[in-house]
């Protein structure tokens, strides 16, 4: 077979999972047929992180719940690390019936879109991705540490913006961008982060679909850039102690269809009551999704401790950086919320689609925002603090009236079945902390 005047030999047919990872088929390119559907089985989705099953009935079924994957052709690009020549595809999952499989990541961010799209409105992105790079590690009791660089020294500076520390690094990401170009995937910049080894990447503006797929692609093609150079990549929320956690923040702004315009700016360049209800919004929903932008045990140690750069609760502000809304100076065709809260370890179809929720609900609905904050927003008085733990996130995502459907109801029904499993198993582990500080003190 093949493509573009090139030899093809092999096809990955992938699906985003819940937690935003590559999961498929891999066949001979000559069998690959965009029309005729394959089959996987549901049960994948309804695994908790560490592989359990949620639902038995589904696991004892499985044979008979196959699901129907379709290929999205647009989606098609290289797989630069791989041996063959071939190219990945996502596909989109659909029931027997032929309808959008309700569970699916992609397909809740398509029904977040599509009520946007009733409105005459688009939505516009751009997401920033901060990861470690760290020595390989494969000793879940051991404690994750910077690589040495190809100075020869351990992780970097520390120094935001350092260009050191990018040198030090500098065959990593020459490999990220070469990656990146072979599969058409476009960067805006790379700077040092301010963590010991931490990388940040910008990606460009435009259609939510459109960069939730290529964050899903990058993640991937980054872990494979890393481990190429010998060492690993992590988008944990927070990988190492007392060092910055990994964000995916979330630069939103959105268009009238029938315009083009920016609708958070008015025809004098003045912010419209559209930009303060979306902000409204996001400040008074996103406080029952707050699992989607942090969805694991770990995802709390990042937001929950004041510093780092991380928000610790949903106040808004231009230019503040312990906001989790920050507006960003920028001109009136660019206003936009940037929601910090969201980490690098979500699968950016869910924060994506949470996020762009939340802030549509305060447009149709007329939420008022909260003053802006004018000072340092940590321990701000009366501002709603971020939950400390998933436990506490779960209990405010329970008592959610309109974003489930926003959502997809059977899907927020999945989701908060899986953390919940999530929670029982972590509650049965037994840290390091605690044996270093119990075991012979009490
Ligand atoms: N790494 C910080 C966080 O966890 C964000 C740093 C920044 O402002 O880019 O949120
Ligand atoms: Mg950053
Ligand atoms: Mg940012």
């Amino acid at each position: 077979t093949y493509l573009g005047g090139r030899r093809l030999d092999e096809v990955e047919c992938i699906v985003p999972d819940l937690a935003g990872m590559s999961r498929g088929k891999t066949m001979p390119a000559h069998k690959f047929d965009p029309v005729q559907a394959l089959f996987l089985p549901v049960s994948l989705f309804y695994q908790t992180i560490s592989g359990e099953w949620v639902d038995m009935e589904i696991q004892n079924q499985w044979l008979e719940s196959d699901i129907v994957l379709r290929p999205d052709l647009s989606t098609a690009c290289a797989v630069p690390w791989a041996d063959d020549a071939s190219v990945q595809i996502i596909h989109d999952l659909e029931t027997r019936d032929g309808e959008p499989l309700g569970i699916a990541p992609r397909n809740v961010l398509k029904r977040v879109l599509s009520f946007y799209k009733e409105k005459g409105w688009q939505p516009i992105v751009a997401p920033e991705l901060e990861f470690y790079l760290t020595k390989p590690n494969d000793d879940p009791n051991a404690e994750i540490e910077p690589p040495i660089g190809r100075t020869g020294r351990r992780g970097s500076s520390r120094q935001a913006y350092s260009m050191v520390a990018v040198d030090e690094f500098g065959e990593v990401i020459d490999t990220i961008y070469d990656f990146a170009e072979a599969q058409g995937l476009t960067i805006d910049s790379v700077i040092q982060e301010s963590g010991a080894g931490q990388i940040e990447i910008n990606l460009n503006h435009g259609d939510p679909l459109q960069l939730a797929d290529e964050v899903f692609y990058f993640k991937r093609s980054i872990r494979e850039a890393a481990l190429k150079n010998g060492v690993f990549a992590t988008f944990m929320a927070k990988p190492i102690r007392d060092e910055p956690g990994s964000a995916m923040h979330l630069h939103q702004s959105v268009v009238d269809i029938k315009t083009g315009q920016n609708i958070f700016s008015d025809g004098t360049g003045a912010p419209t009551q559209a930009f303060h209800d979306f902000i409204g919004g996001s400040q008074k929903y996103l406080m029952e999704a707050v699992p989607f932008l942090a969805p694991y045990v770990n995802s709390y140690r990042r937001i929950s401790i004041e510093g780092y750069a991380a928000p610790a609760n949903l106040e808004w502000a231009s230019d503040n950086r312990t906001t989790g809304l920050r507006i960003p100076i920028s001109g009136p065709e660019a206003r936009r919320v940037e929601n910090r809260v969201i980490g690098s370890d979500t699968n950016p179809y869910l924060s994506i689609a949470a996020s762009l929720a939340a802030g549509y609900l305060g447009m149709v609905k007329g939420e008022k925002a909260r003053p802006e904050v004018t000072t340092n927003a940590y321990g701000h008085p009366g501002s709603d603090q971020l939950p400390f733990s998933l436990r506490a996130a779960m209990e405010r995502m329970e008592e959610a009236e309109s974003m489930p459907d926003m959502l997809g109801k059977e899907f927020w029904q999945l989701f908060s079945d899986i953390k919940n499993a999530e929670l029982e198993e972590h509650q049965r582990e037994i840290s390091p902390w605690e044996r270093q500080h119990l075991l012979l003190n009490v």
